[in-house]
């Protein structure tokens, strides 16, 4: 079969799977069991191609993966993993990639089933799966199901970065000792990020530590680091926001004279100035603070283009706008 019918029946089946009208075709088992086949016959100089849906996963297979990995990322900075669709490169790249893993808990929609479906579970991973139901926070707007937004408590996503390392390993047995060894030390660099974090925010006066956002991204970090959070819109932005829930905000800022409050990269902005405008008519001058990175990471080639970057980034600035103080690199 040339690439050309095999992508454009790729393409059928995934979308046909959207539509949740498709039973399994058994030719897509084939599928599977050769692209099984073709990794193991990998050739000790090619890359073996790995794919995601967010920023985050894709670092944490970057670092895993780092000498013998090439890592496809599908959601780039500043795009809404809630409300993506693929693309047609998209399912170009994942016919060429041999693993796949996604967030899970609707992250991103239906995505990741329709691929587990359509590609097979021992090459689709949700990285969520790897934590115990104790480690998440229940999700409000979805009953009976658990926050996805996992990435911003550094220790909860070392664990889940532990177990798609065992799972890579199973899945690559000559590779799985280099596999543990990388994420040994990827899962150092983030303890290290995580102590430095619980320091720093630890300053804030406890009155002054409540974060507010654009949408709730921050219930695991707020959990983590102790700060109290809020949001305009619920942990998915499918749902709008009201004007009801505009004022609610507003009320809370001006009754706590809370001082500032962050958009995200991958949110418009709109709103919370509709907030902070509601605040200056009540007479109090509430701070839109830097953007932060909330469900994406940064530009690839800056250093919020990886996980600690943008999470450095949104601690030293929630840490200047709610402190007041300037950040002064600690000593080391
Ligand atoms: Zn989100």
């Amino acid at each position: 079969m040339s690439t050309h019918i095999l992508q454009k029946s790729l393409v059928a089946v995934f979308f046909c799977l959207f539509a949740w009208g498709c039973q399994e075709n058994p030719k897509d088992k084939e599928k599977v069991v050769k692209r099984e086949r073709a990794v193991d016959l990998l050739k000790e100089e090619e890359k073996i191609v790995w794919m995601a849906t967010t920023g985050m996963i894709a670092d944490a297979l970057e670092n895993l993966g780092e000498k013998f990995s090439r890592v496809h990322t599908m959601m780039g900075p500043g795009i809404d993993p809630h409300l993506y669709k693929p693309t047609p490169a998209d399912l170009s790249r994942l016919e060429e990639a041999h693993f796949f893993c996604h967030n899970g808990m609707n992250l991103e929609g239906k995505l990741g089933k329709i691929l587990e479906d359509s590609w097979g579970y021992r090459r689709t991973y949700a990285i969520i799966a790897g934590l115990n139901y104790n480690d998440l926070i229940p999700a409000s707007d979805f009953e009976g199901s658990h926050d996805p937004h996992i990435w911003f408590d550094l220790r909860l996503w070392s664990k889940a970065v532990d177990s798609l390392s065992q799972v890579l390993g199973n899945l690559y047995p000559r590779l799985y000792n280099e596999i543990q060894g990388n994420s040994q030390r990827y899962r150092s660099k983030l303890e290290v990020e995580h102590e430095w974090a619980v320091r720093l925010l630890g300053e804030i006066p406890k009155e002054k530590r409540v974060l507010v956002t654009a949408h709730d991204a921050f219930r695991y970090f707020g959990r983590a680091y102790d700060v109290e959070v809020k949001a305009l819109q619920g942990i998915s932005t499918v749902s709008e926001y009201g004007i009801r829930d505009v004022s609610d905000l507003v009320n809370f800022l001006v009754d706590n004279k809370i001082p500032a409050i962050f958009p995200e990269t991958s949110i418009s902005d709109k709103a919370l100035k509709a907030v902070v405008e509601g605040c200056r008519k009540k007479g109090w001058e509430v701070k839109l603070g830097n953007t932060l990175y909330g469900d994406a990471l940064g530009e690839k080639d800056s250093p919020e283009g990886t996980l600690i970057g943008a999470f450095r980034h949104n601690v030293i600035s929630i840490y200047e706008a709610l402190s007041g103080e300037t950040y002064q690199e600690e000593q080391t």
